[in-house]
């Protein structure tokens, strides 16, 4: 058995990752979407790179945990989940159904139930 070391990545560097990198987004945009300023985002986005590219050129494996990430109360607000991106997002109770996804704005989503 192999034991890979382990570098870690945040969910606040992961989530930076997936708006900048895979769905494109500006920093403007994208700090916006994570509630941060232009210059925040580019530095989570910075130490991010850094980190996958240290695990792809050392081959160790990344783990990803902590970071600011807010995280869904079950009893309070409802979730949804885009299909189109994967987006997670929460919205409070008794608001209707959301018109579009918030992050890539496609309306191919669905309600989930969250586990706590
Ligand atoms: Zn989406």
């Amino acid at each position: 058995m192999i034991d890979l070391e382990q570098v870690q990545l945040t969910v606040d560097e992961l989530e930076a990752l997936r708006l900048a990198d895979f769905l494109g987004m500006s920093h403007e945009e994208a700090g916006k979407q994570m509630g941060v300023s232009r210059a925040t985002f580019g530095r989570i986005i910075e130490q991010a790179r850094k980190t996958v590219a240290d695990a792809l050129i050392h081959g160790k494996a990344i783990s990803v945990d902590g970071g600011n990430y807010r995280r869904v109360d079950p009893t309070t607000n409802r979730v949804f989940l885009c299909d189109h991106c994967g987006w997670r997002w929460e919205e409070p109770p008794a608001t209707g159904r959301p018109k579009k996804c918030p992050s890539c704005g496609g309306q191919a989503f669905h309600r989930v139930a969250e586990k706590g």
